[in-house]
């Protein structure tokens, strides 16, 4: 079948955090289980630095996460800070890459602009899909079937477009999520043709993280499951584009006390209170597994003694075992 990956083909995993902030123990979670993920399938692990969105990134925070994940004993084959054959590995500097891709949507005239604003689509988008309930609203199309005509006219009134992927209405997109199973998302009735560059210029996540992944050879995403609505998407992405389809696991995220999820905002989330308090690397990484059931509380273990004990089947086993459990 087209798009499956050849079985001699090493993984590649990666983990692509975006520096708006300081890691929490999630990410850091999220971060682990990617590697173990790669590491316990002998495969290599890339490190992408997700900057594209500038307002909301936060200086330092790079090499704060870099810092981080080195501290926790996690290492990476290629990464901004090592570089490697499919540098570089920071979105900001790879732009050039992404225009060269999006031209290739544009020949094929699978995108188109779009000159509406947030609020216009609210008025007259119907909610989102309530469980897939991405961000945004779905897209009504208004723009899809504009005349030349009518896009000079939005021009000329100074109106920057965002560009929309056309999706075709009835496409089901179906993937075997490792951990999740089966998922199915009509993609034209839960977010309609979504955004890959927004009106500011700036490349949407969804097809920067396509292109990247692809060109990177990636072929294993192990990321949150608060991405999961955000796969059949970019499945779209990867066959208009062309690139083989990598294997997806969508890891449970870290709840907080109350059931909710943590978030960069939440600042004694991260590693510094952990190390004033004095807990090592090893006691952090204990912690860490306990909380996604690898290990019992209170061991104290590296990340590379981490390895020896899981297979990625193993791996999948527990992941599944908490999603069963937990929502
Ligand atoms: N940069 C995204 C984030 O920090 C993750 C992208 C991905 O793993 O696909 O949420
Ligand atoms: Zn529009």
């Amino acid at each position: 079948m087209p798009g499956l990956t050849p079985p001699d083909t090493p993984v590649r995993g990666r983990y692509a955090p975006s520096p708006t902030g300081d890691l929490h123990l999630g990410n850091l979670r999220t971060a682990l289980l990617a590697w173990l993920y790669a590491r316990t399938a002998r495969g290599q692990f890339v490190l992408r630095i997700e900057d594209l969105d500038r307002p909301r990134v936060r200086p330092h925070a790079t090499e704060r996460m870099i810092s981080d994940l080195r501290w926790l004993g996690l290492d990476w084959d290629e990464g901004p800070d090592i570089g490697g054959p499919h540098a570089p590995y920071t979105q900001s500097e790879r732009i050039d890459i992404y225009r060269q891709q999006l031209q290739r949507l544009i020949d094929a005239d699978l995108v188109y602009p779009c000159y509406c604003t947030r609020a216009e689509i609210t008025r007259v988008a119907s909610a989102p899909h309530e469980d897939e309930g991405p961000a945004e609203p779905r897209y009504p199309g208004t723009c899809r079937t504009l005349t030349q005509a009518q896009r000079r006219a939005r021009e000329a009134s100074g109106r920057q477009p965002s560009l929309r992927l056309r999706v075709d209405d009835e496409r089901l997109v179906s993937f075997a999520d490792l951990i999740a199973g089966t998922v199915q998302q009509r993609v034209s009735r839960v977010v309609g043709d979504f955004i890959i560059r927004r009106s500011d210029g700036i490349f949407a996540y969804q097809f920067a993280v396509v292109v990247d992944d692809a060109l990177m050879r990636l072929n294993q995403i192990v990321r949150g499951a608060d991405l999961l609505s955000s796969t059949p998407r970019q499945i779209l992405l990867y066959k208009a584009l062309g690139f083989p389809i990598p294997t997806f696991a969508h890891v449970p995220l870290v709840l907080d006390e109350q059931g909710k999820r943590f978030s960069k905002r939440s600042a004694s989330a991260g590693l510094e209170p952990l190390r004033a308090a004095g807990r090592t690397p090893a006691q952090v990484i204990g912690q860490l597994a306990a909380s996604c059931r690898l290990l019992p509380t209170g061991e104290s273990i590296n990340p590379s003694e981490l390895v020896q004990r899981f297979t990625p089947v193993a791996l999948n086993d527990i992941m599944r075992s908490m999603i069963q459990t937990n929502i």
